[in-house]
């Protein structure tokens, strides 16, 4: 199943979550209250961690007619990140020159390599990835399957993982290359405002294969990166076993998995993101999102 967080026209404020049709082409609102709806599919993810079922439907809606939101407009937490975790991307960061984690020869991590992304980065589909004009010019993309946790978690052996994860959705980790290599972390340059297109909407996991989908990026329709899931170092139940070690997840945290080959610092000159524009990042099993950049 699909569920999207949505506007029911671009005049209000009024947040509603709902099921997107197999289709693509309705919603149909779920009756959660206002507060409810304002955490996103959050809402959904949490109700059904707590075992109380769904709200009455609602209202149905033509989705050409309603703004999408991102699933998760504001997350609770900081979105969970990993770097280096294409094998094809960790030799290309190595070898691009920004890298200030790596040491010449150990290009692949042994653990994987965490950092997060402040909540207030997401914006939805459709909505502009903002160049910080003064701030940085060198500006790139990262096509990510993110995993969605769908209940609170510590200390999961990789066994039990994937029994924590309620379902996917697509992530931009949009980057400042300049400040991840100048101020010796990855936190800073990549939680600047609108770096964290997230959407277009959050599907449960029977609905997308995510050990095992295909992640694309199109910058300007030329495609840039286009591997599969199979190729991540670590994979998703190493990733939450890591995590969960020695922090609590909970329903409705996030884990953006890594991205793979084809970033704009592989190119040499590198193809960093230019005003005009448009990323489009597509998974299988999920759908797309595209955002202009100003
Ligand atoms: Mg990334």
């Amino acid at each position: 199943m699909k569920f999207a967080t949505f506007k029911p026209n671009h005049a209000t404020s009024e947040i509603l979550v709902g099921i997107v049709s197999d289709d693509e082409r309705h919603i149909q609102a779920l009756g959660f209250d206002a507060a409810q709806a304002a955490s996103g599919v959050a809402a959904v993810v949490r109700a059904q961690a707590a075992g109380v079922s769904l709200p009455a439907a609602g209202r149905r809606y033509d989705l050409s007619a309603i703004e999408l939101l991102a699933p998760f407009p504001r997350p609770a937490r900081n979105i969970f990140c990993v770097g280096k975790n294409y094998f094809d991307h960790a030799k290309e960061f190595a070898q691009s020159g920004f890298d200030s984690s790596t040491k010449p020869g150990d290009d692949i991590p042994a653990d994987p390599i965490f950092f997060t992304k402040v909540p207030e980065s997401v914006i939805a589909s459709g909505q502009a990835i903002v160049i910080p004009q003064g701030v940085s010019e060198a500006i790139d993309y990262e096509a990510e399957l993110a995993v969605i946790i769908g209940k609170q978690a510590k200390g999961i052996a990789e066994a039990d993982a994937m029994d924590c994860v309620w379902g996917y959705t697509i992530v931009n980790d949009v980057t400042a290359r300049d400040w991840q290599n100048r101020h010796k972390q990855w936190f800073m340059g990549k939680s600047f405002d609108t770096f964290c297109p997230m959407g277009p909407w959050a599907v449960t996991k029977d609905a997308c294969r995510g050990e095992q989908t295909q992640v694309r990026c199109f910058v300007n329709g030329e495609c840039r990166q286009n591997a599969s899931t199979t190729d991540l170092i670590f994979k998703i139940p190493k990733l939450i076993a890591t995590v969960s070690a020695g922090i609590t997840l909970y329903p409705g945290d996030i884990i953006a998995t890594g991205t793979p080959v084809g970033v704009g610092i592989g190119f040499k000159p590198p193809k960093y993101l230019q005003r005009g524009d448009r990323v489009r990042v597509e998974i299988d099993g999920i759908g797309a999102i595209e955002n202009p950049v100003i």
